[in-house]
């Protein structure tokens, strides 16, 4: 009984956390979702000795914002960062802290991007070059014990720092560890281990590689991210990172010199040229992919080696989708299915059944509730999301959301996408853009591709009325409808020349 007591007095039964983070990787590239062009054994893995959430939804589809929900369990206008251009404001509660407080040791580890140093992890390096990006060769970090440089590749040097922690924390603590990479963000640089995958093969096209959006309204056709026009030389490797060491040049060189040079022979125009954007393209960011699967394997074996693994939740998740030539186009910002939709998988073992599927309606704005949760903490009542964890135990809570509320502020910006907001039902989806007031219906059973909006159908205005309802009741919910815009900076618009943010 006594040991009973202290056991829970000092939490050694609760469940450590590790999350699984990385930057930009689209569910349609990881096979347990179905990829048609990839393999992702080791998330493959989670997803066989656990729970695939096939309806996890971000809440604006945009790096910085999404992890700042993640902290916060609060959407972008409550927790303040509704943009990559905002500083966090770190004197907010968070997972973090929350956690620390409940016994927990937590760390931090590789991408952050929240320009404010991080506040209450026990331990924490994050990138910190390239304006937080980090860079994916010899990355800079900044660390709560100064700044850092290590030679390398940043997916594996991220791995081994979240290692090297866990190798020295304290044992009879349970641990909170955000384990988050920079991969598979733009300029996709693969890493050595993976630079010679896909060489001779080539990848199947989206159907909608050179697709006109004109089912579309007006914002999807004024947007600057297409395959065809805005990659830069640099994106596309016909020239390399500046920082690469002279050995690390000749193997970048080594890699892609045949290939650049029978480009620029080829002087390829129109389709064919966009069909070689894609095709170097999709390969490096599957690339980056594959060395982020390779690295999770080095983390599930650590669990495994030490006995861990039972006693730890596995999660894996990624910032927002993607566009992997979908519409033509790569990037995230918009509503659309392709970027709203984020990967989610989640082992604990004990908890929820291997290999079983979740369809309900889930954000990221329930992580750190079910964060929380987990630990058998209570859920501060201004935390906009809910626990997942009656989910996870197979169980739908009664009045579980019908519908997830999405609002995207970033505009002027990188890639021209106009501001919206909207409602996603598990059948429809109404998207306001409300700067020019056009709208967009789609009805997700007879058009999963969203390829034409039905607003205007007459057939439709009786579910436009519907969900326009929804959408107001939503605003008032999450108090957006009372939130007010700040103005912003004229900016330039379009992808930088060095392929950042
Ligand atoms: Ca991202």
């Amino acid at each position: 009984m006594l040991m009973l007591l202290l056991a829970l007095a000092v939490g050694a039964d609760r469940p450590n956390i590790v999350f699984v983070f990385t930057d930009d990787h689209a569910s349609h590239a990881i096979s347990a979702y179905g990829s048609k062009i990839n393999q992702t054994p080791n998330i493959d893995r989670l997803a066989r000795e656990g729970m695939l959430f096939r309806n996890c939804f971000c809440t604006n589809s945009i790096c910085a914002p999404s992890r700042a929900v993640i902290l916060t369990g609060k959407h972008s206008h409550i927790n303040g960062l509704i943009d990559n251009n905002v500083a966090f404001n770190g004197s907010q509660p968070h997972i973090g802290k929350l956690l620390g407080a409940a016994g927990y040791q937590t760390a931090l580890i590789g991408k952050w991007h929240l320009k404010s140093d991080p506040t209450g992890f026990d331990r924490w390096a994050v990138l910190s070059g390239a304006g937080g990006q980090g860079t994916y060769y010899n990355p800079e970090f900044k660390t709560d014990q100064g700044p850092l440089k290590v030679t390398g590749y940043c997916t594996d040097i991220t791995t081994d720092l979240a290692l090297d922690w866990m190798k020295k924390r304290d044992a009879k603590k349970p641990f909170f560890l955000m384990y988050q990479h920079k991969a598979p963000h733009r300029s996709w640089e693969p890493g050595p281990a993976q630079l010679g995958l896909y060489r001779d093969v080539e990848i199947p096209e989206p159907p909608t590689l050179f697709d006109d959006h004109s089912g579309l309204a007006g914002p999807a056709k004024k947007q600057e991210m297409t395959i065809e026009k805005h990659l830069s030389p640099f994106d596309l490797k016909l020239t390399f990172a500046k920082n690469l060491t002279k050995e690390q040049l000749a193997v970048f060189e080594g890699a892609y010199r045949a290939e650049n040079e029978a480009f620029k022979k080829a002087n390829l125009t129109g389709k064919d040229l966009v069909r070689w954007k894609y095709q170097r393209y999709i390969k490096d960011y599957l690339r980056c992919v594959a060395g982020v699967d390779d690295n999770l394997g080095r983390v599930l074996k650590y669990l495994d080696d030490e006995g861990l693994s039972k006693n730890t939740i596995v999660i894996y998740s990624s910032d927002q989708g993607f566009y992997l030539g979908d519409r033509g186009w790569y990037d995230k910002r918009w509503m659309y299915e392709e970027s709203l939709r984020m990967p989610l998988i989640v082992r604990w073992p004990g908890v929820v059944k291997p290999g079983s599927e979740n369809k309900d309606l889930v954000q990221n704005l329930d992580f750190a509730a079910t964060f929380l949760d987990a630990a058998g903490q209570k859920v501060p009542g201004d935390m906009q999301g809910h626990s997942l964890k009656p989910l996870l135990e197979g169980k739908r809570p009664e009045g579980w959301r019908k519908s997830i509320y999405y609002q995207y502020f970033e505009f002027p910006g990188p890639h021209s996408v106009a501001k919206h907001y909207g409602v996603r039902t598990d059948r429809h989806k109404l998207i306001h853009y409300h700067a020019s007031n056009e709208w967009e219906l789609f009805d997700l059973q007879t058009d999963p591709g969203e390829r034409r909006s039905v607003y205007a159908d007459p057939g439709y205005q009786e579910t436009v009325k519907t969900l326009k309802a929804e959408l107001d009741r939503l605003r008032k919910l999450y108090k957006a409808d009372t939130y007010v815009e700040p103005i912003m900076p004229k900016k330039k618009s379009g992808p930088t020349k060095k392929g950042a943010p």
